[in-house]
C-alpha cells in the first residue's frame, strides 16, 4: 500500500517554484506568534528503546483548541484585510478547523459559521458550540459540509478559510516544522499525519528548505486515504468517505486542488497507509505509555512506528497532531488488550 519514495522522488524537480515558501513560513511565524502555542517536542524513552533511534514527540495536543490547525486558520485569518474579516468567517470542517476558526474568531472579535457532516464527533461540535460559533451539520460527509460552506459563502457574503488547500493556512502550519529543526537541528525524519495535506506539505516546506536531506513521510489511514489515492493517481480522484479511527483525517483533497496537491507530490518522501487496528495500537501505547491523550489521526505517527511499517534512522519527530477524541471511546479503545 506504500508508495515507494523513489516513484515520489522522481517526480519532483528541484528548480520548480512552490506555492508556498520557506519566507512564507517564517511570516506566519511573526505573524502569529504569542496567538498560538509554541508546543513541546518531548523525547520518548519507549518508543527511543524500540526503534533504537532518538524519537521525539510533538505535543500538537497542547494547543489550546487541542491541535496544530489553529497554527493556519489564525495565520489566514490575521492575513485577512479588515473587510473581509468584518464580514464574518465561514468554514467546513472534520472538526478541529472548525474549532480552530471559532478559537481564531472569538479572539478577533469576528463571527463563525462552521459547517460539519454527521460523520464529525459530538465532542468536537460541543466545543465549537461553546465557543459561540454558528453551526451546520449537513449530510454524511465532508462534501457536504464544504458545499454548504460554499453555499454561505456566496449567500451572505461570509469569507471562506480552507482547512488545508490555501497558501496562508499551510504556511501556518509549517511553522511546527521551523520549531522541530530548531529543537533538533540533526533531524533526519518527520513524521506526518496526512489528510488534506496543509500540515504535511507545510511542515516539508520549512524542513526541507532547512534540512534537504531530512525525510517528511505522510500517515494515513487505509480507509479513503485521499492524498495516497491522487499521488498514486496523479491528479486529484474522489474518494469514498468512511468512518474510521482518524476522523480529522477523513474527506478529499478536492477535485480542483490547487496548493496541497502538488506540495506533497512533490515534497513528501513516502506515504504510508494503517488498518483501523494498528491506529487504535497507536492511541493505546500514547495513553498508557507516553501519558498523552491522542485522537485517531494524532496517533498514526506512533502507530507507524509500533507497527513496523517506517524505516528510521536518526533523530525523529513524530507530530502528535491533536487530542480531541470522544473520551469514551478513548477510555474504550485503552482498556482493550493490546493486539
Ligand atoms: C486536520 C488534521 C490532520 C490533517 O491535516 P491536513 O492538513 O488536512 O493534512 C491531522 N490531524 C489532526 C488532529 C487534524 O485535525
Amino acid at each position: 500500500m506504500t508508495i515507494m519514495k523513489s516513484e515520489i522522488a522522481s517526480r519532483s524537480t528541484e528548480e520548480e517554484a512552490l506555492p508556498v515558501t520557506l519566507a512564507d513560513v517564517e511570516k506566519a511565524a511573526a505573524r502569529i506568534s504569542g496567538r498560538v502555542t509554541r508546543t513541546p517536542l518531548v523525547y520518548s524513552g519507549t518508543l527511543s528503546e524500540r526503534t533504537g533511534q532518538p524519537i521525539h514527540l510533538k505535543l500538537e495536543t497542547r494547543q489550546p483548541i487541542g491541535a496544530f490547525k489553529l497554527r493556519g486558520a489564525m495565520n489566514a485569518i490575521l492575513s485577512l484585510d479588515e473587510t473581509a474579516r468584518k464580514r464574518g468567517l465561514v468554514a467546513a470542517s472534520t472538526g478541529n478547523h472548525g474549532r480552530a476558526v471559532a478559537y481564531a474568531a472569538r479572539e478577533l472579535g469576528v463571527s463563525a459559521t462552521i459547517c460539519m457532516s454527521s460523520l464529525v464527533p459530538a465532542n468536537k461540535v460541543e466545543a465549537i458550540r461553546l465557543l459561540g460559533a454558528e453551526i451546520h451539520i449537513v449530510g454524511r460527509a465532508q462534501d457536504d459540509a464544504q458545499e454548504e460552506a460554499e453555499r454561505l459563502t456566496a449567500s451572505r457574503g461570509l469569507t471562506p478559510i480552507p482547512a488545508f488547500d490555501d497558501g496562508d493556512v499551510v504556511a501556518g502550519q509549517g511553522t511546527i516544522g521551523l520549531e522541530i529543526v530548531e529543537a533538533l537541528p540533526d533531524l533526519a525524519t518527520v513524521l506526518v499525519p496526512l489528510s488534506g495535506g496543509g500540515l504535511a506539505g507545510g511542515i516539508a516546506v520549512a524542513v526541507k528548505a532547512l534540512k534537504p536531506e531530512a525525510l517528511v513521510i505522510g500517515i494515513s489511514m487505509e480507509r479513503g486515504a485521499a492524498m495516497h489515492a491522487a499521488i498514486a493517481a496523479g491528479k486529484p480522484v474522489a474518494i469514498r468517505e468512511e468512518e474510521t479511527l482518524a476522523d480529522s483525517l477523513g474527506g478529499g483533497i478536492g477535485l480542483s486542488n490547487h496548493v496541497t496537491f502538488g506540495l506533497c507530490r512533490d515534497l513528501l518522501d513516502d506515504i504510508v497507509l494503517l488498518t483501523e487496528d494498528e491506529i487504535a495500537e497507536g492511541i493505546r501505547h500514547a495513553a498508557r505509555q507516553e501519558d498523552i491523550t491522542v485522537e485517531g489521526a494524532g496517533a498514526v505517527g506512533i502507530a507507524a512506528i509500533l507497527a513496523d511499517k517506517i524505516a528510521l534512522s536518526g533523530p525523529t519527530a513524530v507530530i502528535i497532531s491533536g487530542g480531541n477524541i470522544d473520551p469514551i471511546l478513548h477510555q474504550k479503545i485503552v482498556a482493550e488488550a493490546a493486539i
